[in-house]
């Protein structure tokens, strides 16, 4: 890896290379974003660029330090990941370990991961080290959610901000970095929502390709009116009912590219542009107010389902309401 390799942060990479260059590191950062941005690996490269001891532009990423850092195998970068909630025992810890000199390197490193999952205790505890830290230390907070970080470990901090990227970038980095067809990547980078690592999770995601199977199949059974395959359909919502924003999410990217190609005509816009013929042929049997109709059904659907009205009985009414609409 190296910092080119970080799909569209460049901001963030032309601020971090620049504190690189003029050797004036902050004491704590907190890279803040979305799941997939790309954080961790930024987190990376800047302690390889910060204790890489080759002469000219750092991090060299072929030194045995870079090397040793990219492989989590460097003493003295830590990266602090738990699963669940960061507790106070682990911040102390780490303010053991930083007290003691680097004797490998020049500087310490540590990141601490999903940073918003510290306890208020361990919050508390970590504030004390931001207050007074040991010269040769650095700590790189990683979250989420910024939110919710005590304001004071907040202000101690210099903050980057981590931004989705635009999808044609995405498309641009699956096809030319990983040789993923046109289609699958324009495909793939339109359900990302702008996240290179959602977009990567996606290319080998079983679940998405067959859950998206079954609800392009399920468009067609519509179309068919084919009422008693409908009501069978009712099940595979219900055993896919942890997936069920991505769903419907589904099923209007797919309503919404019909509107689109039977408005426009134009191929570039469509998010399902893998399945052309099924969009133009199924764009010619439904008129646009009924694909209006339909847009707004599921919408109303996602709305339902989120304030927790009964599920299934929610489904069966889109369905029925979206065949409906079909039938009328
Ligand atoms: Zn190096």
């Amino acid at each position: 890896m190296a910092f080119e390799e970080i799909v569209g942060q460049e901001r963030i990479v032309e601020i971090l290379k620049k504190t690189l260059l003029n050797n004036t590191f902050s004491h704590a950062y907190l890279f803040e974003g979305l799941e997939g941005l790309g954080k961790k690996q930024m987190a990376l490269e800047f302690a390889k660029g910060v204790i890489c001891s080759q002469e000219g532009m750092k991090p060299c990423n072929v030194c045995q330090t870079c090397r040793r850092i990219q492989e989590g195998n460097y003493p003295e970068v830590n990266l602090i990941q738990e699963d669940g909630t960061i507790k106070i025992e682990k911040i102390r810890e780490l303010q053991k370990d930083i007290q003691m000199k680097p004797y490998e390197g020049r500087k310490k490193i540590y990141i601490i991961n999903h940073a918003e999952n510290m306890t208020v205790q361990a919050q508390n505890a970590l504030l004390k080290t931001l207050e007074e830290p040991p010269a040769y230390a650095t700590i790189i907070l990683l979250t989420v959610n910024g939110n919710s970080l005590l304001p004071t470990i907040i202000s101690r901090c210099q903050i980057l901000k981590f931004r989705p990227v635009e999808i044609g970038k995405i498309q641009q980095v699956l096809m030319e970095g990983r040789g993923v067809s046109r289609e699958e990547s324009r495909m793939v980078s339109s359900f990302s929502n702008g996240i290179i690592g959602r977009a990567l999770k996606l290319l080998e995601d079983e679940d998405f390709k067959r859950i998206r199977e079954e609800v392009l199949k399920l468009t067609e059974e519509m179309l068919r009116r084919d009422t008693i395959n409908l009501l069978e359909s009712v099940d595979f919502f219900t055993k896919e009912k942890n997936q069920i924003e991505e769903i419907l999410d589904m099923l209007v990217s797919w309503y919404r590219d019909l509107m689109i190609y039977k408005e426009t005509q134009e191929l570039h816009f469509l998010m399902n542009c893998d399945r052309i013929e099924e969009i133009q042929d199924q764009s010619n049997r439904i008129g646009l107010k009924k694909i209006r109709d339909i847009i707004f059904i599921i919408d109303q659907t996602k709305g339902n389902i989120k304030s927790n009205v009964n599920f299934q009985l929610n489904i069966e009414v889109m369905l029925l309401n979206i065949q409906e609409v079909l039938v009328w």
